[in-house]
């Protein structure tokens, strides 16, 4: 590798993280805090013993441990000029070499992959008469994959789970370990495999044949994994295999951030690797790149009580306060924080630089519903298996189909206005459909095609004479890239809002975070009961925070729905950030002391009704305000919806401030769409003319 060339490579990492791209045989352990740029490292270091000649591309295999996450770390290597490395997450490695050698050794074909446990737990249950409702095989389906992924054979469980205390569904150990036993004999009778199979199996064909075995490291010589504190016992167990004595291993992660050890992951393998990898290379890194001196100072804040402490050095400018609020109840707090969002973006940040970030995937719902009707576009979950949806493979089909035969655009329009007629074709329309549901995803998919179309075009017209030159070519280059994509599981971010849960929002990063719903009881979720479980949920309120680059926001609601009793508390975890303004009054100051909704101020014990005080006069005509919601009452009796469905109160005072008087100008009000604005225009017109 020619020295320039290097020196453009490694002169984007800092001493330490250089040591890492330039440390590239023998077993090397990186241990790190969140955002110090471990994955930075890695795949620099990669794309460095690549360009050297030291890695073959095809023989370097990178693990992590989630569908988006691999995606990225692909996106990242081609990047840096380092094609064909594979970049996988354990699952699909191994499901790629099951697929390939089970036939040759057993002679059959390999089970079919089975997505959910559920209902052959239920027949096992069945079949030893125990009565089960749905949470209870869910607990047991979670049970078994502990035991799979922890090694743990039926006949060892009772005595295993006994001596961790581990307690499923109410069910005596032995009896789970019967279940456990009963789900094998019904899987295997039923020719099918589960995703613990998957590794399970390819570690048997590894240890059982040799010519398998020896082929696989003949393929693969140089292992690197991230998150490397998430492996499970049998993950290890299969990477020891793939490696076969060797050594050539690089392992990163960040015990502060080992977030499924509830479901048999162990930070220890990152802990003691130095005693397994002799004469290891042992880097840690300490500064961290990714977010303001205000967001890592709140994620130390979380660990501060903790053995697991870090001391994250932030190194960016300084930036906002991280806010904390407090809201009455969910629908309140998703209709602040959309407000929040739409606020950002109004101000240019690009919605997939925005995330919304939940403890359970129940809670995303309140959040689709109140994007929606600030008419904000969003993705749940990243969109993790985005190209394989049904929706989005005809749309690529109708795509290549329209590219092979050299579709041009009409005069006058660029090749993205082609991409839009060629989704048009079949179903894409340019404003979203009204409501949520089937309709609702699909457009959402076609529309990230769309923007995705649009960020191609933005890149190729901002880079120099290198990218393609006329409409037609770039059309070309952009269904390549689908394709590529395609092919990597790498789902375009879109045009829209993140919506995912802490867990899949691991080693990924946005400008502006948020997390909601961070009350106590769901955070820590109340399932979580010994110290070690609690201490899990702190470390994923930490792995939440430290993904802001800029802002962070962290809020929760007092009850689940409006007009509920406020019980709820902020989550313990935050108690010693929150500055006073944030903190909730105890119940009895509560009933005492009401305050000014603008300014805080405590309002005068006799002004009943009234939620400001005289300095602070509403922006908007109250008495108009009212009358909306009068009728906003009356309106939603008659459909018979709870009120907040029909307006929030923010958006009554908007139309109360603003009073449009067209139908356009009513469109331009938070929370109003065009599916509201067809239901309740002429109403609110109505009363808003009377005024
Ligand atoms: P996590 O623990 O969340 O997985 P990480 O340690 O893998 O984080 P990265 O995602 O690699 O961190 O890096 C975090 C951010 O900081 C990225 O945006 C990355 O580009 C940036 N970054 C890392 N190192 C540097 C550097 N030396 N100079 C500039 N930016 C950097
Ligand atoms: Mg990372």
């Amino acid at each position: 590798m020619i020295d320039a060339a290097r020196e453009r490579l490694l002169g984007a990492l800092d001493p330490e993280q250089r040591q890492v791209a330039e440390a590239l045989r023998g077993p090397v352990r990186v241990l790190a805090g969140a955002g110090t740029g471990k994955t930075r490292a890695i795949t620099h270091r990669i794309a460095h013993g690549v360009h050297s000649g030291i890695y073959q591309p095809t023989e370097v295999l990178a693990l992590t441990f989630t569908v988006r996450a691999a995606g990225e770390m692909r996106t990242r290597l081609r990047q840096l000029g380092a094609d064909g490395v594979q970049a996988r997450t354990f699952h699909a490695a191994a499901l790629r070499q099951l697929r390939y050698f089970w036939p040759h050794v057993h002679g059959t074909e390999l089970p079919s992959l089975t997505e959910s446990k559920l209902p052959m737990v239920a027949t096992a249950a069945g079949r030893l008469r125990i009565s089960t409702d749905r949470t209870q095989l869910r607990d047991l389906a979670s049970e078994i994959e502990w035991a799979k992924v922890s090694n743990v054979h039926p006949d060892d469980y009772p005595r295993i789970a006994e001596a961790r205390q581990r307690s499923v569904a109410g069910l005596e150990p032995q009896l789970v370990a019967r279940v456990l036993a009963g789900y094998e004999e019904v899987k295997r009778g039923q020719g099918r495999m589960d995703m613990e199979d998957v590794l399970l199996f390819t570690a048997g064909l590894l240890a059982d044949d040799e010519r398998v075995a020896a082929q696989v490291r003949r393929q693969y010589k140089w292992f690197v994994v991230d998150e490397f504190q998430d492996v499970s016992p049998l993950q290890y167990a299969l990477l020891d295999l793939w490696l076969g004595g060797r050594h050539e291993l690089c392992v990163v992660g960040d015990p502060a951030q080992t977030i499924y050890s509830f479901a048999g992951a162990r930070a220890d393998y990152l802990r003691d690797f130095a005693a397994k990898h002799p004469g290891a290379t042992s880097i840690e890194l300490v500064r961290n790149y990714r977010s303001t001196p205000q967001v890592v100072a709140a994620a130390n804040g979380v660990l501060a009580s903790t053995r697991d402490t870090v001391q994250l050095r932030a190194q960016r400018p300084d930036g906002a306060a991280v806010r904390y609020a407090g809201h009455p109840d969910e629908v309140a707090e998703a209709t602040a924080v959309a407000q929040r969002i739409a606020a950002l973006h109004h101000g240019g940040v690009p919605l997939s630089e925005i995330a919304v970030l939940f403890r359970i995937n129940a809670q995303s719902e309140v959040y689709e519903e109140a994007l929606n009707d600030a008419g904000i576009a969003y993705l749940v979950r990243g969109g993790a298996r985005f190209f394989d949806r049904p929706e989005v493979r005809e749309a690529v089909t109708r795509l290549r189909g329209a590219a092979r035969s050299g579709v041009r655009a009409a005069e006058g329009d660029t090749w993205v206005d082609l991409v839009r007629d060629v989704l048009a074709g079949i179903g894409w329309t340019a404003e979203p459909p009204s409501g949520r549901g089937h309709a609702r995803d699909r457009w959402e998919s076609w529309q990230a095609l769309v923007a995705q179309a649009d960020v191609f075009e933005s890149e190729a017209s901002g880079a120099d004479s290198e990218g393609p030159g006329n409409s037609g070519e770039r059309f070309n280059a952009f269904v390549d890239d689908l394709d590529r994509r395609a092919a990597d599981q790498h789902a375009p971010s879109g045009e829209g809002v993140t919506l995912a849960t802490l867990h899949a929002a691991k080693g990924l990063e946005w400008d502006a975070v948020f997390l909601v719903g961070m009350q106590d009881g769901t955070m820590p979720f109340s399932y979580a009961q010994t110290d070690e479980q609690i201490a899990e949920e702190r470390r994923l309120l930490y792995v939440g925070m430290t993904r802001a680059r800029l802002e962070l926001s962290v809020t929760w609601a007092a009850a689940r729905n409006p007009g509920q009793a406020a019980r709820r508390a902020p989550s313990r975890f935050i108690e010693s950030l929150l500055p006073a303004s944030a903190r909730p009054a105890t119940p009895s100051a509560r009933r005492k002391a009401r305050t000014c909704v603008e300014c805080g101020a405590p309002l005068p014990s006799g002004a009943k009704g009234r939620t400001r005080c005289d300095d602070c006069p509403a922006p908007y005509d109250e008495e108009l305000f009212e009358r909306l919601r009068a009728w906003r009452k009356e309106r939603a009796s008659a459909d018979e919806v709870a009120a907040f469905m029909v307006f929030s109160n923010a958006t009554l005072e908007q139309l109360a401030e603003l009073r449009p008087t067209t139908p356009a100008a009513m469109l331009r009000i938070n929370g109003i769409g065009k599916d509201k604005l067809e239901r309740y225009g002429d109403d609110v017109l109505e009363v808003l003319g009377g005024a």
